[in-house]
This record gives structure tokens, sequence and C-alpha cells, in this order.
């Protein structure tokens, strides 16, 4: 069984580029230690509309690297796994899906349930391979969690989990336990086929706060 965490942010090195994620402060070095430190098998490196920080750590250690990129669509957020070219964001939820399964991913809807950023509910389409149901920095996250699974009952999607780490202790409070060869390919398969358990927690207030407070101080240095 592989323990693998599905929405993970690096930091962007020039937070002035509007194309990096801004908004995350975690090194490459980060990814590795935390995510060997809470005993994930893999990460998927979602960073907001590039997959530069993906790319970055492709090569560089023996943890499974899924790169990736969440993009905003009309209608909500989207995960696109195994793809290695940004998707052109602010299309319909439809174009968005297809211009991911061309680039040769998947997409996860993010967070739908989640009261900030989370999907208008008539936006939702069957056409997802699956449903991110836990996001540990989702909030109130009870209920989004909740919601979140009943939209993916309600599709009948597979269910997957990720913390939406933008800070290295942040990652792996939520992860996807699946079974497959320790491959990109094999593990998008199996999400896909629905053979995937989701598990997570919230991420403390105290780490959330810590964050907050480093991208402050990264903002006004
Ligand atoms: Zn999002």
């Amino acid at each position: 069984m592989d323990r693998i965490t599905l929405s993970e942010n690096l930091g962007s090195k020039d937070r002035s580029s509007r194309s990096h994620s801004s908004d995350g402060i975690t090194t490459p070095r980060d990814v590795v230690a935390y995510s060997k430190r809470r005993g994930l098998d893999g990460v998927a490196i979602t960073d907001h509309d590039t997959v530069d920080g993906a790319l970055r750590l492709l090569g560089k250690t023996d943890l499974i690297i899924i790169p990736g990129t969440e993009i905003v669509a009309l209608g909500g957020h989207i995960l696109a796994l195994n793809v290695t070219k940004p998707i052109t964001p602010n299309l319909k939820l439809s174009e968005t899906i297809r211009t991911i399964r061309e680039a040769g991913g998947i997409a996860v809807a993010a967070h739908p349930g989640a009261l900030i950023k989370g999907f208008r509910s008539k936006s939702a389409t069957p056409d997802f391979d699956a449903i991110e149901v836990i996001n540990s920095t989702a909030s109130p996250f009870s209920l989004s969690t909740h919601l979140s699974k009943k939209l993916a009952v309600r599709l009948n999607l597979p269910q997957v989990a990720g913390s939406d780490a933008h800070y290295g202790p942040e990652i792996g409070f939520a992860y996807t336990l699946l079974d497959a060869a320790p491959e990109v390919d094999e593990i998008v398969r199996s999400i896909k086929s629905g053979a995937v358990t989701p598990f997570g927690r919230p991420i403390p207030w105290r780490l959330r706060l810590m964050r907050t407070s480093l991208n402050l101080k990264k903002k006004f240095k």
C-alpha cells in the first residue's frame, strides 16, 4: 500500500512573478523531509497555474513525485495530476478537463465543499476523474469534508485526499492510500479505477498561524 498526498504547494522563487504559486513557502528540501517524516511514499506538487515547482523535484528524490498544477477554472478549482505543462486558467470546467486529458493528466475537483473557493453546486460535473473529499486546509473542515464526500457519492467518483500544504510542516495531514506500482502512470490509473481510500485531519491552527506570520515576513522583506 502506498500513502500519497495529492495537493501540496511549493513556494515561488520569484514572488514578483504572477505566474508562480506566490502563497507557498515550502522549499523542495522541505517537501522531501516532511513527506518522509510523515511516512509518505509520494507527493503530488500542485502549485497554482504552474508546474515549475513539480519539475524542480522530479528525479531529485526517491519519493514518488507526481507533477501537477491547480487551475482556477470557471466554477471551481481543479487539480491536474500527471501533467508537465501549465493548463490555461479561467476556462469552463469541461474545457479545462479536456485540456488536462489532452496533456496526459487526470482532473480532480479540488476542495469542492470548502466555503471559500469551493464549487458552485451547479458546476460540479461527473466528467472529473476523482473528487478531493478531504483537504486539510479547507474550512470549516468537517462541513467541507461532508459536502465533498456527498458530491463524490452523488457523481459516483473516486475519493482522494491532500493537505493543500503551503508550508513544509503542513504536508501529510491528509493522504490517499492506494495499491500501485511506484510509478506515476500506475498511481494515476489506480486513482481513476477508484481503488483508493482518503484519510486526513485538519492542519492545526498553530501551524496555520505560523505559516501566516512567515508569509507576512516574506511579503515585507
Ligand atoms: Zn484551491
